[in-house]
């Protein structure tokens, strides 16, 4: 697909679907950034928010949830979250790791660490977390140290391939996370993650994508193939 079509798809994105949205950045602690990424992928901004704040809300402190179990945890995931023993898992392996490192929960002081790092080095520090992977770790380099890292999630993938905004071919992730960082620009890389998943949980579902409801119809090439066909 020419870069101009790629451009003029990532535009109509972000115009229709982010005039109303209002991305929150820097928001939170490193720590909290963490342990919302995971939350966070793979469903919405909204649900994640909610889901946070149940956390906050049910426990007293972050060692409280450290030492919960997982079916505690996952009663503030309301059924909201795919995966939810998994995620509550490594939430509590995430909090246990980092207890273990600092015997505490400085909530400033994992960024401190990470800012003296630089960059890369910041990244390589996140992802030796158990409880990390690519998502989590894009996430936090993105909303806490202001990278231009944009974190990608199964659902956002299935998001850009249908956009044609990543080839099929390009399967590695980090790939296919550089294709997409260098298609958005930096100061709207936190409304673009928050605009496609919105997309993915309103219209552009796994099994049977809403095409002609959806915003990007008139640009997008599955969208443009669904024309003439009957609404289902
Ligand atoms: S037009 Fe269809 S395939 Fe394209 S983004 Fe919208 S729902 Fe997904």
């Amino acid at each position: 697909m020419p870069t101009t079509t790629k451009q003029k798809i990532v535009n109509t994105l972000l115009t229709s679907l982010g005039k109303n949205a209002k991305p929150k950045i820097g928001e939170r602690p490193v720590l909290e950034q963490f342990i919302y990424a995971i939350l966070r992928e793979n469903t919405t901004r909204e649900v994640a928010d909610r889901v946070f704040d149940n956390l906050r809300e049910r426990f007293y402190d972050w060692n409280e949830v450290r030492v919960s179990s997982t079916l505690e945890i996952m009663e503030s995931f309301e059924d909201a979250l795919s995966h939810a023993d998994a995620r509550a898992q490594r939430i509590i392996d995430f909090l246990q790791e980092i207890f273990e490192t600092t015997y505490s929960f400085d909530l400033e002081l994992l960024l401190e660490v990470l800012q003296k790092k630089g960059m890369k080095q910041a990244a390589k520090q996140l992802a030796r977390y158990q409880a990390a992977n690519d998502y989590t770790v894009a996430w936090v380099m993105q909303q806490s140290l202001g990278g231009h890292t944009i974190p990608l999630d199964a659902s956002g993938i299935r998001v850009l391939k249908r956009m044609g905004l990543v080839e099929d071919a390009q399967v590695e992730l980090e790939t296919l996370r550089t294709s997409i960082e260098d298609q958005v620009p930096k100061a709207k890389g936190t409304l673009f993650v928050d605009v496609v998943s919105a997309l993915a949980n309103t219209h552009c579902h796994a099994d049977k994508p809403a095409c002609r409801d959806c915003p990007l119809h008139t640009v997008c090439p599955t969208g443009l193939d669904t024309k003439g066909k009957k609404p289902r």
